[in-house]
């Protein structure tokens, strides 16, 4: 009787642009009998699976995310039946990717579980934009938080952002304006500067940057869409994106 090979792959796939995977989550695909994805994956990177069996897990029952515990029973389930289960994730998959829950429902049901890093969209965003997240000069700190709405106004961010510091901001369009006021009720100057980065390392992204007290209005005005980040703090200064305060001020 053969054992079960079944085992499942926790791959990061990088923030947006295909060639931005690593060269072990490529191979990973290649060797994928079930590749379960989120959606805003590239297809260039699903087509390195070409016979896998493709689960997207955002496009479920009627646009409905599937439940996390389901995630880590379906992931279960597949490995245990003997398939090699790449579960690809945007960006890294342990940074605001609920990479820890997956790898406990695998642990949990005794499947082998690997973890492949991939290249988180902080991290890409800013380089496209020459936005350096440290900068001797500028910040020696740098923080990453999850920006939704559930839990905003009980997070503690008092000493993330600030001088130098860089606090970057992931899944907080939608909060901007929250965002910035909790910052500003926290001691953050209004004149702190701000950057959106949307769509990070696609043909069509934008790097756009303002000050605190702009924000919420920025992202309106702009008509900013997520996938976006914010960057707070000097280091958003620098950098190729566009000073959308003074395009304002051009029309005012
Ligand atoms: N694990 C992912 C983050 C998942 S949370 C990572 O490491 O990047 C989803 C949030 O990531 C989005 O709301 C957005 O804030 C950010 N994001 C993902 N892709 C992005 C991109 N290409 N450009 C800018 N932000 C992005």
């Amino acid at each position: 009787m053969n054992m079960p090979t079944g085992r499942v792959l926790l791959v990061g796939a990088g923030p947006g642009a295909p060639d931005l995977l690593t060269l072990r989550a490529a191979r990973a695909l290649t060797s994928a009998d079930v590749v379960v994805h989120d959606g805003l994956i590239d297809p260039a990177v699903l087509d390195l699976a070409p016979n896998a069996r493709r689960v997207d897990v955002s496009k479920r029952r009627a646009r409905h995310t599937l439940p996390q515990d389901e995630i880590g029973a379906l992931l279960v389930r597949e490995a245990q039946a003997g398939n090699i289960v790449v579960r690809l994730k945007g960006g890294d998959p342990f940074v605001f990717g609920r990479g820890g829950e997956e790898v406990s429902a695998c642990v949990d049901a005794g499947v082998a579980v690997e973890v492949i890093p991939g290249v988180s969209s902080a991290l890409g965003a800013a380089a496209q934009a020459q936005m350096p997240l440290t900068h001797r000069d500028h910040a020696s700190t740098l923080s990453f938080v999850a920006g939704t709405c559930q839990g905003l106004a009980e997070q503690d961010w008092t000493g993330l952002a600030g001088h130098g510091r860089t606090l970057v901001i992931y899944m907080g369009v939608a909060t901007a304006q929250l965002i910035a006021e909790k910052l500003m009720a926290d001691g953050l100057s209004p004149d702190t500067p701000c950057a959106i980065l949307e769509r990070g390392t696609h043909d069509d992204a934008r790097a756009l940057r303002t000050l605190l007290a702009d924000l919420g209005d920025a992202v309106a005005r702009e008509g900013v869409r997520s996938p976006a980040l914010i960057v707070v703090g000097a280091v958003a200064a620098l950098g190729t994106a566009t000073d959308v305060l003074n395009r304002l001020k051009a029309f005012a």
